[in-house]
């Protein structure tokens, strides 16, 4: 869809709904032209009233609206579109009011003051502020060329006007966005926190970008890390603390060595941060970052237990601010392979130095650490597969309870939601050379911009020849088109050149294959960048392999049903189904007092027709018969075989004069009609016979009985003829 026509979209919408803009607008006219003129306005004067009239029923119908609508379910521009229309219909009302009352039009100065700051408080947009105090000026500079206001006069009002509006706008406005600005880098801190904790310990790869991810999932995957972050951090505070009380530590401390990408000769430089300590001391360091390993630089550069004693409180610690007269050292290296992970410290205030077996228990500390930090590691990772799993879990089984096509398009795009948000999806089927192609599906989502929603609303049940679209080439090559997902600035062409998508960046085309076959595709697009990356792609193609077997089993399940319900000789409905769909209609009509009319009707001396001419051309008569009554019946008109060469239609809405006239007009086709054969060409006539609900009876099996005896009386009084059962005379009746 072309810019100019989703904005002439937009532009005809607008005009349709609006109308109390229009009514804000015509009255800056009105008061440019002098028409309402407070000055020269008498109480009780008609035009002022009137039009105050028109401008209330606007206020009304915005201020409805604007308290009706769905808190923050609006996007942005239609909310911003409603408030700016509120706003000017009660400003051009102030302006009108003086002049209802045949008061001076200075009057109206102090309540539009309070008005614009009223306003430039309340609107939430950040448009609809300055529109409201632009539309106070337009009606300002209307009014003085309504009246002829001198100059002065004009500019002193735009002064009080822009002081009381700008003084809200930014002053109040400027508080609001403080106090929003904080709390949002109080979260953000705080998310931030978890992301490195979870980094250091290799909950995630730093690599991952997680900005990149669909909203739901990082917020998902940011919870589940905060757990295991909490978890590791609780395990090893009470470890640490363990080993102080045992031992008679002074403080027990784990540091962390946090690779910092930056360094001198191109290798990445180890930076300690303190992550966790038990300590009586209260001259920890109040930041976890240490300024450098000072006296552990030893055990950094080569990761081997360090014992230190008799430091007299000289040689203190990195983990400390200030010397907290530390006399004694160990310090462990925590070490997953050769790469230092972190040090265990312990130390001592009171001279004992650290034997073997204590240095030997803290070994052990050392490497129960590491292995807390391990299995944390590995249950992120599982729980992150689970979040997955459990996504393609739901899907398959959401494709699988699906049976009709409707369902399987429904279940499609739920499917492909949960995975890979879309702007825009579509299900594209195709014929058995995959020549032509047709759009079964389509999806916006329901945040798109318009214009992908005018575009889903053309694709819908689109149909295209084979051309250089990707939905062909992906059908041809039996591969994923196009071969990088992001297709920023390219336009590509996906279902042919009349259908552009709107600004699309991410672009997904899959074959739905099965077996030897190709059925079609499924389409995904979207706005934002990198949606479809090779990790997605993967889950996608299994979904679209699902898709693939959900719309073949609905197909055919459609055909069994088909099959079940119609006649194989005249594709009319056969006798089980219909009488389902009578009971259906009968059921609805018993509810809604609605009539209708059963019309049986029976081909005349056709014994004689087989017998003469041979039984396929017997067959042959019943379909023509048949064809005649399917092309003249109307949709909801049921039109069955009830057996042999009888056949049945029920009416809806339909009394038992107007099933007559129909039932007729049938006779007399089939009369007119000449069928031929190898012996000669010959006519067919038909006996009918009507039964009418509620008239002659409110029971279906005897409606159906009344129209068989209507049909007999129709044969009885010389066939080719249409009996009511109604304007039966009694003996037929009663024999
Ligand atoms: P009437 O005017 O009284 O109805 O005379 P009729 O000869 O039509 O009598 P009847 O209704 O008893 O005959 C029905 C015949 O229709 C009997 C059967 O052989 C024939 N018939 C039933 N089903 C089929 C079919 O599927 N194909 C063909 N060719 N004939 C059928
Ligand atoms: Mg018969
Ligand atoms: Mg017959």
């Amino acid at each position: 869809m072309t810019g100019v026509a989703v904005w002439a979209l937009r532009a005809r919408r607008f005009t349709a709904v609006r109308w109390p803009t229009w009514v804000a607008l015509a009255t800056v006219a009105v008061l440019a032209a002098g028409v309402v003129d407070a000055k020269a306005a008498s109480e009780g004067d008609l035009v002022a009233i009137g039009w105050m009239t028109i401008l209330g029923a606007a206020v009304l119908r915005a201020l409805g609206r604007e308290l009706t609508r769905p808190a923050d379910l609006l996007p942005p521009p239609a909310a911003a579109v409603q408030e700016v229309e509120l706003a000017w219909v009660l400003v051009a009302a102030a302006f009108v009011l003086p002049a209802v009352g045949g008061a001076h039009r200075e009057s109206v100065y102090p309540l539009l003051y309070a008005l614009v700051s009223f306003l430039t408080i309340v609107l939430r947009s950040r448009i609809a502020p300055w529109l409201s105090v632009a539309f106070a000026v337009v009606c300002e500079l209307a009014v003085a060329r309504g009246t002829g206001t001198d100059r002065a006069q004009v500019v002193e009002h735009m002064v009080y006007l822009g002081f009381f509006a700008l003084g809200n706008l930014l002053v109040l406005r400027g508080v609001v966005e403080r106090v929003r600005r904080h709390h949002e880098s109080v979260v953000g801190e705080t998310l931030e926190r978890i992301r490195r904790d979870a980094r250091d310990f290799r909950l995630i790869a730093a690599q991952l970008p997680l900005a990149s991810r669909p909203r739901g999932r990082e917020e998902e995957e940011a919870f589940m890390l905060q757990g295991a972050v909490e978890t590791i951090h609780e395990q090893l505070y009470h470890l640490l603390d363990l080993l102080r009380v045992s031992m008679g530590l002074h403080t027990c401390a784990l540091l962390w060595v946090r690779e910092v990408e930056a360094s001198v000769e191109g290798r990445p430089t180890a930076h300690l941060v303190l992550k966790e300590a038990a300590s009586d001391s209260e001259v920890l360091v109040s930041t976890p970052e240490l300024k450098g390993p000072g006296i552990l630089a030893a055990v950094v550069r080569d990761p081997k237990p360090l014992r230190l004693a008799a430091l007299g409180g000289r040689r203190v610690p990195p983990y400390y601010e200030a010397s907290d007269g530390v006399t004694d050292l160990a310090a462990l290296p925590l070490r997953d392979g050769d790469a230092l992970r972190g040090i265990l410290c312990a130390d001592r205030t009171d001279d004992r130095p650290f034997d073997d077996d204590e240095i030997e228990v803290l070994c052990r500390a050392a490497e129960h650490m590491l292995r807390i930090v391990e299995q944390e590691r590995v249950f992120a990772a599982v729980e992150r597969g689970k979040y997955e799993q459990e996504q393609f879990y739901r899907a398959s089984e959401r494709l699988n309870e699906a049976l009709t096509l409707q369902d399987v398009y429904a279940k499609t795009f739920e499917a492909l939601s949960a995975i890979a948000p879309f702007e825009l999806a579509a299900i594209t089927g195709c014929d058995a050379d995959g020549s032509s192609h047709r759009v079964l599906a389509v999806r916006a989502a329901e945040s798109a911009d318009p214009a992908w929603r005018a575009l889903a609303e053309r694709l819908e049940g689109h149909a295209f020849d084979d051309g250089r679209g990707l939905v062909a080439m992906a059908i041809k090559n039996r591969h994923h088109m196009p071969a990088a997902p992001d297709v920023e600035g390219r336009r590509p062409v996906v279902f042919d050149d009349d259908t552009v998508l709107p600004g699309v960046k991410s672009l997904l085309v899959l074959p739905l294959v099965r077996g030897e076959s190709v059925l079609g595709t499924l389409v995904l697009a979207s706005e934002v960048r990198g949606r479809y990356g090779p990790a997605t792609r993967e889950m996608l193609k299994v979904i679209g392999h699902q898709v693939g077997v959900s719309l073949q089993n609905a197909r055919m399940y459609q055909a069994m049903e088909e099959r079940a319900t119609t006649d194989g000789l005249t594709g009319l409905t056969n006798h089980r189904a219909f009488q389902e769909r009578l009971a259906q209609l009968h059921a609805l009509a018993e509810r809604t007092g609605q009539r209708f009319s059963v019309i049986l009707t029976d081909i005349d001396h056709f014994k004689s027709i087989n017998d003469t001419y041979g039984h396929p051309v017997g067959d042959q008569v019943l379909r023509r018969v048949a064809a005649l009554f399917a092309g003249r019946a109307r949709k909801v008109d049921i039109v069955a075989r009830y057996g042999g060469e009888e056949f049945v239609l029920v009416l809806p809405d339909t009394d038992g004069e107007g099933a007559a006239h129909v039932a007729n007009k049938l006779r007399e086709e089939v009369a007119a009609q000449t069928m031929t054969s190898e012996h000669g060409s010959f006519k067919v006539t038909i006996s009918m016979g009507i039964a009418e609900f509620p008239a002659d009876s409110r029971d279906r099996a005897e409606l159906v009985r009344m129209a068989d005896e209507a049909l007999y009386h129709s044969k009885e009084s010389g066939r080719n003829r249409v009996t009511r059962y109604a304007t039966m005379g009694r003996a037929a009746k009663v024999g």
